[in-house]
């Protein structure tokens, strides 16, 4: 997801004084208007009920139904397919940002807390929406709007790479969550993330390591794959030393695995020089192209900059934001019978 994009660019959430006018801004600037859950035009409150850090500048926001109402069918829709998002308004600036709610952490947990709302919120150095909800005390008030239905997964989807840059891990958990539908299907996460403590305890998966060589079979008995800052001391239980966000990504996988489907992900942190390379999306792509076009598909996720490194910069077209042509790495690749998306 060009996660900075939309407000670089004709910064369409920005209402400035200018524009106060019309049906639009009125919506906006209505104070908890409706007393209905999320809608798509009104702005609807939530609770802030929980507030876990994941690292020095992140941390998942729990954010709970002002009304209690149950979720509403447009949002039940959006988590089964795809890729979704809402906006949160900062009501003093009269800014909104999206935010991409993670998937819920379990079966029970959705009966439990079905109309609660999960997000992983980065603190941006001189953000003013960022800043403004890491400020604000559990039992806030924030209003959201939405669901914005960012990406369908087609139906007969088989296997997904995902390249998640930082917060893009939200959008390649929803994913993840959503391919729990289609048995036998397979994605392979390639997470990158400046610094370790955002993974703390992600350990990769695939037989590739995250130089970009080829494993080799004694060193995956030894366990000399993993690096210094990755091993566990014996007897450690399953969770200690893991952030909050590996942990959910392995309950994930356990999900996947109940569903018949997989979940491969190798973790990368640019402190420890390990970065994606092609090869490591080279490997994953090896097996015999399958029936039904768009059943393989590479989505990509993150700041402006690592979606460009990879498939070249998103456009905006007529105040729309579209996927411009393919460029970057994958576009000097043989990407077969993979589709590009870019998030
Ligand atoms: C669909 C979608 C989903 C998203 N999901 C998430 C999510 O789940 N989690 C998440 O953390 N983020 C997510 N984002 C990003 C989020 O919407 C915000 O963009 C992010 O929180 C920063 O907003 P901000 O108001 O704090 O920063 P802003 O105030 O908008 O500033 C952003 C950055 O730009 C810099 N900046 C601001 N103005 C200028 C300027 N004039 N010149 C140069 N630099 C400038 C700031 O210093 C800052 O580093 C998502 C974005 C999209 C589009």
């Amino acid at each position: 997801m060009s996660r900075l994009s939309r407000i670089r660019g004709p910064r369409p959430l920005y209402i400035c004084a200018a524009t106060i006018a019309g049906g639009a801004a009125y919506r906006f600037l209505q104070p908890e208007s409706s007393n209905a859950s999320l809608h798509p035009h009104d702005f609807a409150p939530y609770i802030l009920v929980d507030k876990q850090p994941v690292s020095s500048t992140s941390a998942i926001f729990t954010l709970h139904d002002g009304f209690g109402v149950p979720e509403p069918d447009s949002v039940t829709e959006a988590r089964k397919r795809g890729v979704w998002s809402v906006q949160a308004k900062q009501p003093q600036l009269q800014i909104a940002r999206a935010y991409t709610p993670l998937p819920s952490i379990s079966d029970e947990a959705d009966e439990v807390d079905g109309h609660n709302l999960r997000f992983l919120i980065r603190k941006e150095t001189g953000g003013e929406m960022s800043n403004y909800l890491h400020r604000l005390p559990e039992g806030s008030t924030i209003e959201l709007r939405g669901p914005t239905v960012e990406y369908k997964l087609p139906q007969d989807v088989k296997e997904v790479i995902f390249l998640a840059g930082g917060t893009g891990i939200a959008p390649a958990m929803q994913i993840a969550q959503a391919l729990q539908r289609s048995p036998g299907s397979t994605m392979h996460l390639l997470w990158a993330n400046r610094r370790r403590e955002e993974c703390e305890g992600g350990l990769n998966d695939a037989t590739v390591n995250t130089s970009g060589q080829q494993s080799s079979w004694w060193k995956g008995l030894l366990g000399l794959e993993r690096t210094a800052a990755q091993k566990l001391p014996v007897g450690t239980p399953k969770t200690a030393n893991k952030g909050l966000i590996v942990q959910e990504i392995e309950a994930l996988k356990e999900r996947s695995r109940a569903a018949t489907g997989e979940l491969n992900v190798q973790y990368y942190v640019d402190e420890e020089k390990s970065f994606i390379k092609p090869g490591d999306l080279a490997r994953q792509m090896h097996t015999e192209p399958v029936d039904g076009a768009g059943s393989r598909l590479i989505l990509i996720s993150g700041p402006d900059g690592f979606i460009e490194y990879w498939a070249g910069k998103k456009l905006w077209v007529d105040g729309r934001e579209v996927q411009g042509r393919l460029g970057g790495m994958l576009a000097k690749m043989d990407l077969k019978d993979w589709k590009v998306f870019k998030l």
